[in-house]
């Protein structure tokens, strides 16, 4: 007789702390799947670090055969579930597609890119929401900086040197902060003595009073609108010493291959409109025709889907109630996501009789923030920090989060605080290999047809 078969649907934080505790609970029991775009398991919280080149990509992505290993891993993008014969369809990275059996489904397929209906920003902006946009936006911004040293265009060198990013939640105030200290280190690598532009120099190189610009915008009245007033004030202050120009109440009117119309009118001329306005669940939530709530699929406190006794859901994809917050659902949290995983494992276990089903309870124990250099915003265990103390929390955090890999970020911490960053770009992810809209951000488009 075949073992039993727990799948699990997506290695992000979620799916690869159940299948680790599954793993160690069942020891051979029951055989565990764990089916993925990509063979590792990305640390979402540092991939703003990997855009402005503190960290190299492989630092932040652990490897699931490396630290699985009694996990079978396949690879692919699951694009069908058949409840009815318990059975999954997905297409591999090749191109093939395949079939899989389940007894037990675990769904932890997380989120993509939010978009809002507005003229140009499909086709101008671009996500933070997986690996191959941040390579792509570590080289854009690269190669902005490059472009704008080496132009004959005063107005074309303030184009590039401005960068706008549009939702000042988390991500955006991450993405902004390295950011500037990023176009910083390669504004001085590009500028030379007297090396002016637009007024036919001849040693070239950024005009000295030229700084790169950061816009940081969100409709909401602060930034990090969803965290602790406490920490938005500490990141206002960073922000601002670094010279990014924080616009809160302010949004995009429209898009265009030039720049942003700004909603008070306002047009800034950019190359660079970098969309971090929030996430919606994985589209594949929405193609199974189960119940839904703002796109989440719908579960009860075990993290059961109702109806589908074989099937649990977790992490962003799942709207689970928030037992701690009345009539709530927990928020989109690598936090909430990494408990639940353990949790949807205790659960899956006890349903072939390994101890009792328990509950999701969670109370938040605050929030940490990154904002580069010796910055940083935290409220662990809701005691509010600021300064270098708030930085090396942060980054102590996430060393003690990540499954594995410490020892190489650490290494890339060091050599970031005694060496300059690199102003190198491979070019090796294209803009049209990133669009904002899709159902995949984990990877990047191939052209059509291959
Ligand atoms: C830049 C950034 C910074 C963040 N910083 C923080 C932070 O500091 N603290 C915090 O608490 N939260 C943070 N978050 C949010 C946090 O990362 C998410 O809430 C968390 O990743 C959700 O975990 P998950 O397991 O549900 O999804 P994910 O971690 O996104 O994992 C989903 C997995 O499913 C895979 N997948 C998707 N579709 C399919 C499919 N059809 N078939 C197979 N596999 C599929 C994906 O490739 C991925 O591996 C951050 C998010 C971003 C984008």
């Amino acid at each position: 007789m075949s073992r039993s078969r727990i799948v699990i649907v997506g290695a992000g934080f979620a799916g690869y702390q159940a299948a680790r505790t599954l793993s160690r609970r069942f020891r051979g029991a029951a055989e565990i799947v764990l089916v993925n775009p990509h063979d590792y398991f990305l640390y979402l919280p540092l991939l703003p670090e990997v855009a402005a080149g503190v960290l190299e990509p492989r630092r932040v992505s652990v490897s699931l055969a490396g630290t699985l290993p009694r996990v079978r891993l396949v690879l692919g993008e699951v694009s069908e579930v058949d409840l009815e014969r318990r059975q999954l369809r997905y297409r591999d990275p090749e191109g093939r597609d395949g079939e899989l059996r389940y007894d037990r489904l675990l769904l932890t397929v997380g989120s993509v890119n939010k978009l809002l209906p507005i003229p140009g920003v499909a086709e101008h902006a671009h996500g933070f929401r997986g690996m191959p946009e941040a390579l792509y936006l570590r080289d854009h911004v690269t190669r902005q900086i490059a472009m704008a040293a080496t132009t004959d265009d005063p107005a074309e060198s303030a184009a590039r040197c401005t960068f706008v990013v549009v939702g000042a939640g988390y991500t955006g105030t991450e993405v902004a902060a390295h950011g500037a200290l990023f176009t910083d280190a390669l504004a001085k690598q590009h500028s030379r003595p007297g090396g002016t532009l637009g007024d036919g120099a001849k040693d070239g190189g950024l005009r000295g009073d030229r700084r790169p610009k950061w816009m940081l915008l969100d409709i909401a009245p602060r930034v990090l609108p969803e965290l602790d007033q406490r920490l938005s004030k500490t990141a206002h202050r960073v922000l601002a010493r670094r010279g990014v120009d924080v616009r809160t109440e302010t949004s995009v009117k429209e898009a265009t291959a030039d720049g942003v119309l700004l909603d008070d009118g306002e047009f800034v001329r950019t190359h660079s409109l970098i969309w971090c306005v929030g996430v919606r669940p994985d589209p594949l939530v929405e193609q199974m025709g189960l119940p839904t709530e703002r796109g989440r699929l719908v579960v009860d406190e075990y993290l059961r889907v109702p109806g589908q006794p074989d099937v649990l859901a977790c992490g962003d994809a799942a709207a689970v109630p928030d037992l701690t917050r009345e009539g709530e659902f927990t928020p989109m949290t690598a936090q909430h996501a990494v408990r639940q995983g353990k949790v949807a494992a205790h659960n899956l276990a006890a349903s072939y009789g390994y101890g009792a089903a328990r509950p999701y309870k969670h109370h938040d124990l605050g929030f940490t923030v990154d904002l580069g250099g010796l910055q940083g915003a935290a409220n662990p265990l809701h005691v509010p920090l600021s300064g270098p103390f708030a930085n090396a929390v942060t980054r102590g955090y996430h060393l003690a989060a990540m499954p594995g890999n410490r020892v190489r970020v650490l290494a890339d911490w060091m050599l970031d605080a005694v060496l300059p960053r690199q102003a190198v770009q491979l070019g090796l992810v294209r803009s049209w290999s990133v669009p904002l809209e899709s159902s995949s951000p984990e990877v990047a488009r191939l052209p059509e047809g291959a």
